[in-house]
């Protein structure tokens, strides 16, 4: 980031499932959204506080329960009922995903902001532009975070891992959607956007979107009967 970046950016692991959380906004407002906010709510918005930033709302990658919160293997996980107590401002979902998310979080449908793929939401000089990319679940989304003059940054939540992707065998997966997902949207991405996933499975907490079409065998599938042989499907 050169010394003009208006980006605020912070990764966060949490919880017990290694999963990572990102605080994005603006630094000139002073505002800044929650990637999936979960397991541990309070101390993101302690991280957002403490670095002078308000925060304005939470984005949700998908719907299940170690991003959003819920019960999972008799585990109670905190997350967007807790966010909802602490932090003001919507909680962005995709519209495919926001049945699913108000299940799990019970927190009523009505209570979010729904999306289709390609809106944007700005902070500043900090554009989001919100991806479709299901696949792992049916409204999986990922986040461009992009600024003038920057290299974009992708929030891939369950969608891209570093060096594999997210499960499909799962219910409301998909492969087929997952191989569009991934070679149809994620692949035409600029080779210097940085990728941040949404769980540290990797010896790296990120990448750029360059190195994973070069090593990412999940990315690197001719075609999709090879990806589906790939997947097990
Ligand atoms: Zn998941």
């Amino acid at each position: 980031m050169s010394e003009e970046s208006d980006l605020y950016f912070r990764q966060i692991a949490v919880g017990e499932m290694a999963n990572l959380v990102y605080l994005v906004g603006s630094r000139s407002t002073g505002e800044a959204l929650v990637v999936d906010p979960a397991w541990s709510v309070d101390a993101l918005a302690d991280q957002a506080e403490a670095d002078e930033m308000k925060i304005v709302g939470a984005l949700v990658t998908h719907y299940h329960q170690d991003h959003i919160g819920g019960s999972i293997f008799g585990m109670e996980i905190e997350g967007l009922e807790r966010f909802m107590e602490r932090c003001p401002g919507p909680i962005h979902v995709q519209k495919l995903e926001a049945e699913g998310v108000a299940k799990v979080s019970g927190i009523p449908r009505g209570e979010f902001r729904e999306h289709s793929g390609g809106d944007t939401i700005e902070l500043g000089g900090v554009k989001i532009r919100l991806l479709h990319t299901p696949g792992h679940t049916p409204g999986s989304q990922c986040f461009l975070v992009e600024e003038e003059g920057q290299p974009s940054q992708l929030v891939s939540g369950d969608t891209l891992f570093l060096g594999s992707c997210g499960r499909v065998d799962l219910p409301g997966s998909d492969p087929e959607q997952m191989y569009e997902s991934l070679n149809g949207t994620l692949r035409k991405l600029p080779d210097e956007t940085l990728v941040f996933p949404g769980h540290l499975y990797s010896e790296e907490a990120h990448s750029t979107m360059g190195e994973q079409k070069a090593t990412n065998p999940f990315l690197r599938v001719a075609n999709l009967d090879m990806f589906l042989q790939f997947m097990g499907a």
